[in-house]
């Protein structure tokens, strides 16, 4: 019997494939994005806590009331926008589980989805999950920044929903608010919704303030915004994140992450809760990243590489075209197994792997890990 796939396209992830094959030549691995350092020993200690007080059975299904409620308070001191705690926000098995479950809520068949490229891996499968039909805008090179006059021709009476991602992966690239009124001028008196992925919200550099969807009114009442504790508090596996969406479209939104994770893990919960009481915990990111990337950046400064600072996320693209017209996927691969420096070629987030000769780089690393990383870029001519 040959198998139909559903999704015949996919293949493993990308951050898989580069994390085993960083393994296997004992790389350094600076592809998938993940920190290379412990979290905070007071937050393991209170999940310990939790754990030993018994909060170990199902969380309710939307999350725990104070983790909740906690959530809603930090989010109105960011960002001054108030959210029902009870019927706007639900916590998630990690923005993947937001993404997903806000994208299976609002796409029906034959409905088109407007994705910018490069674009995170997970958000095309989903839409096709959901018989939706993605149509692809690119970015603008150099920089990222979205194309309007693209965006806008790509809009038809079919479109349903566009995904957003501020700051961007992989290109750092963060949202101004022209950005964010230009897309409420084109969405405001259609039916499109928007999911957006601000799971970098609090990794931003050179004074650079995060604009939440949240924040414009417009967009607030369409949007389903989508973050990750997993990002902020230096836990990516613990895979746990929120979902923030307007009464109506939280209720949709529930009633499709109920059957796919049902809940997320209750002591990690209160956890998070208790931690979140310190905003340092979380207003501290921008100078602790912006140290690393500095760091990094201004290494690779010695190298042949040519780069622009990253505006936010913890990765770092840099462009070598100048120098050769490898593939960025050759390279990436070459370069894992002949110098040990594993990387992310930016080509597997566009559909049809345009090669813009870009890597990327994660910089969520001890600062020896980078500068072990950087000496080695410095010294070894790749392209000889
Ligand atoms: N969106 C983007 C842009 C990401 O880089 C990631 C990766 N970690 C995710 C979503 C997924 O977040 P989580 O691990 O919380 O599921
Ligand atoms: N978001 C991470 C990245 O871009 C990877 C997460 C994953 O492996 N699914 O590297």
């Amino acid at each position: 019997m040959i198998f139909d796939s559903k999704l015949p396209d996919v293949g493993t992830t990308i951050f898989t494939i580069m994390s085993k094959l960083a393994s296997d030549f004992g790389a350094i691995n600076l592809s998938q994005g993940f920190p290379g350092f412990k979290g905070d020993p007071k937050l393991m200690d209170l999940v310990y806590h939790y754990m030993n007080e018994g909060k170990n059975q199902y969380a309710p299904m939307s999350g725990v009331p104070v983790l909740r409620e906690r959530l809603v308070s930090k989010t109105k001191k960011v960002h001054g926008v108030e959210y029902d705690s009870e019927k706007e926000v639900t916590i998630v098995s990690g923005a993947t589980d937001a993404i997903f479950s806000a994208i299976t809520a609002v796409v029906k068949p034959g409905a088109e989805v407007i994705l910018l490229e490069p674009a995170y891996d997970s958000y095309a499968p989903g839409i096709i999950l959901a018989g939706g039909i993605p149509v692809f805008v690119p970015l603008k090179l150099p920089d990222f920044s979205v194309d309007w006059q693209k965006v806008q021709e790509a809009i038809t009476d079919k479109t349903r929903l566009i995904v957003v991602n501020t700051p961007h992966n992989p290109s750092g690239y963060m949202w101004t608010q022209d950005d964010l009124n230009q897309l409420a001028l084109l969405i405001q008196n259609k039916e499109i919704y928007v999911v957006s992925d601000e799971v970098y919200e609090h990794i931003t550099f050179d004074g650079r303030v995060h604009l939440s969807l949240m924040t414009h009114p417009v967009l607030k009442e369409r949007t389903f915004i989508c973050g990750s504790f997993g990002k902020t508090f230096h836990v990516t596996g613990w895979k746990i994140g929120f979902c923030f969406g307007p009464g109506e479209l939280t209720k949709e939104f529930r009633k499709v992450h109920q059957f796919v994770t049902f809940s997320t893990a209750t002591p990690l919960q209160y956890a998070i809760a208790d931690y979140l009481e310190e905003e340092n915990h979380y207003l501290n990111l921008p100078k602790f990243y912006q140290k690393k990337r500095d760091l990094f950046c201004e290494g690779l400064k010695s190298t042949d590489f040519q780069l622009t600072p990253a505006q936010g996320s913890f990765f770092q693209q840099v462009n070598y075209g100048h120098l050769s017209q490898e593939s960025d996927m050759d390279l990436a691969v070459r370069m894992t197994k002949e110098i040990g420096i594993a990387s992310i070629p930016i080509s597997v987030f566009f559909k049809n792997k345009d090669d813009h000769k870009i890597l990327r780089f994660c910089f969520a690393k001890e600062d020896e890990e980078l500068i072990k990383a950087i000496e080695i870029l410095q010294k070894t001519n790749i392209f000889k």
